[in-house]
C-alpha cells in the first residue's frame, strides 16, 4: 500500500519510544516500530521529535479579538472596564469584520497546531445577532481544517438584560453550537441562579451542551459554580458542563473550596483555567499580597475533575497580548499554578490536548489506527523543551494533510568563541 504521508522516528505524546507513523486517505493507517515502512508520497523524518494529537482550544472569544486596534485603552485594568468600553464598539460591530478578525487569529492558531477550538460569542440587544453571523461564517470558511464550536455567550446577563434570552434562542437555531453563561453578571444570588436555571431550558431545548463564565472574580462570595453543579445533577447534565475562569474558587476558604471541588466532581463538570487573562485583570484591588485570580487548578485535578486551559483573549479590551498558542498558555499556567515537576509538567500537556478534547467532547481524539490524522511535530523532546521554548511547531498534519511546517535554521554567531571545539 503506498501511503499519502510516512512520519518517521517520531515520540508519540504519552507513548515509549519512537515510531514510524503511516497516513492515508486522512487516516492513521499503521503505527509500527521503525522497521520496513511502506512508501509514502512524503516522507517526514521527525530525528526523535515529539509529536500530539493537534492542541485543543477549549476558550477564546474570536469575536473580540484584536478590537484593541481600535479601542480605548482600559485604565483600571479589570473585567468591569473591559466589558464597558466595548458597550460602544460593539453598538457599530459589523459581519465582515468580526469575521475578518477572527480569520486572523485563526490562521496563526493553525499555525500553531490547533485542530480543535471551542469560541464563545457576546450574544446581547447591544450586538445582537452579528457577532454570532460573523463566526458562524468564520466556522464554514475554516471547515476542512479546524472544528470549530461556538458557544452563545450572554455577557450583559440575562435577567437583567431583556431581550438576551430570546437572542440567545435564535443564534441556537441559526447554528450556534453550546448554551453560554455568565451568572455572576447579574444583580442578586436568586437571579443569578434564575440565570443558570435558563440557560438549562435552552440546552435542554436544543440537546446541547453548557459552557459558562462562572464567579470570574476575587469575590469569596461569589458562589454561582456551586449552583452550577447542583444544577448539572438536577439536569442529568454530567459531563455536559464547562465553567471557564472560576476566579473566585481561588479565594474561598479551604473548608468551602473543597466542598465545591467535591460538587464538581460529582456533576462530571470540566473545568477551564484562563491563567494569561486573569492573571492580568484579577486582584486588581488587592493591597499586597495581591491574589493571582487562578482557579484551583492542583486541587482540583488531585480531585479527579478534567481541567484544561485556554487563551480566552487576545488583544482586546481585557488583555493587550495574546496569540493563540497553547504552548504559550501551558507555559503561563505552570507559574501561574506552580506545576514544576516533571510529572506536574506532563498534565499540563495533557491539559492543552487531551483534557481539552474530553471538555469539548471530541470523538476520535488521538493517535490511534483508524483515526482521523490529526498530529503536531514539536522541534522538542518532551513536554519541559516545549514549553520552555514555545517550540515551533515543525509540522502540522490535519486530516492526513500537510498544513503548515516551521523551517528549522541553524544560526551561527561567528563573532562568539565557540563554546565547545566545533567538529565542522
Ligand atoms: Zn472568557
Amino acid at each position: 500500500m503506498t501511503l499519502d504521508i510516512l512520519v518517521k522516528n517520531v515520540a508519540l505524546w504519552g507513548a515509549d519510544g519512537h515510531c514510524d507513523l503511516g497516513i492515508a486517505d486522512g487516516r492513521f493507517v499503521s503505527i509500527t516500530l521503525a522497521a520496513d515502512s511502506p512508501d509514502a508520497g512524503l516522507v517526514l523524518d521527525a530525528e526523535g521529535r515529539m509529536a500530539v494529537s493537534g492542541f485543543v482550544e477549549p476558550h477564546i472569544h474570536l469575536d473580540k479579538a484584536l478590537i484593541s486596534e481600535r479601542a480605548p485603552a482600559n485604565v483600571s485594568g479589570t473585567l468591569k472596564e473591559a466589558i464597558e468600553i466595548l458597550w460602544n464598539i460593539k453598538r457599530n460591530y459589523t459581519v465582515d469584520e468580526i469575521a475578518d478578525r477572527a480569520s486572523r487569529v485563526l490562521e496563526r492558531a493553525l499555525a500553531h497546531g490547533i485542530s480543535r477550538l471551542r469560541t464563545h460569542v457576546d450574544v446581547d440587544p447591544i450586538g445582537g445577532t452579528r457577532p454570532a453571523e460573523g463566526l458562524i461564517r468564520v466556522r464554514d470558511r475554516f471547515r476542512d481544517l479546524m472544528d470549530i464550536q461556538i458557544v452563545a455567550f450572554p455577557q450583559e446577563g440575562i435577567v437583567k438584560s431583556p431581550g438576551t434570552e430570546a437572542l440567545m434562542r435564535q443564534v441556537m437555531k441559526s447554528g450556534v453550537d453550546v448554551v453560554g453563561g455568565m451568572p455572576f453578571n447579574e444583580l442578586s444570588p436568586a437571579d443569578s441562579r434564575r440565570h443558570i436555571e435558563i440557560a438549562f431550558d435552552i440546552a435542554r431545548e436544543f440537546d446541547a451542551d453548557i459552557d459558562m463564565h462562572v464567579d470570574e472574580t476575587d469575590d469569596p462570595m461569589a458562589r454561582t459554580l456551586e449552583v452550577l453543579a447542583e444544577l448539572t445533577i438536577r439536569n442529568g447534565w454530567q459531563g455536559r458542563v464547562t465553567a471557564g475562569h472560576a476566579c473566585a474558587l481561588g479565594s474561598y476558604s479551604r473548608n468551602y473550596a473543597d466542598h465545591v471541588i467535591g460538587c464538581l466532581h460529582k456533576a462530571g463538570v470540566n473545568m477551564i483555567a484562563n491563567p494569561a487573562t486573569n492573571l492580568m485583570l484579577q486582584g486588581r484591588f488587592d493591597d499586597y499580597p495581591k491574589r493571582r485570580g487562578v482557579t484551583q487548578v492542583k486541587e482540583l485535578l488531585a480531585a479527579g475533575v478534567n481541567v484544561a486551559c485556554g487563551q480566552d483573549c487576545v488583544h482586546d479590551t481585557f488583555y493587550p497580548f495574546g496569540q493563540n498558542d497553547p504552548l504559550e498558555i501551558a507555559f503561563l499556567l505552570c507559574h501561574a499554578s506552580q506545576m514544576s515537576q516533571p510529572d506536574e509538567i506532563r498534565t499540563v500537556m495533557d491539559m492543552v490536548t487531551s483534557h481539552g478534547a474530553k471538555a469539548l467532547r471530541v470523538p476520535d481524539f488521538g493517535v490511534t489506527v483508524g483515526a482521523m490524522a490529526d498530529l503536531v511535530v514539536l522541534d522538542a523532546r518532551d513536554a519541559r523543551e516545549a514549553f520552555a521554548t514555545r517550540s515551533p511547531r515543525r509540522w502540522v498534519i490535519r486530516k492526513g494533510k500537510l498544513i503548515a511546517e516551521t523551517r528549522l535554521e541553524m544560526y551561527r554567531y561567528f563573532d562568539l568563541p565557540a563554546a565547545r571545539p566545533n567538529k565542522d
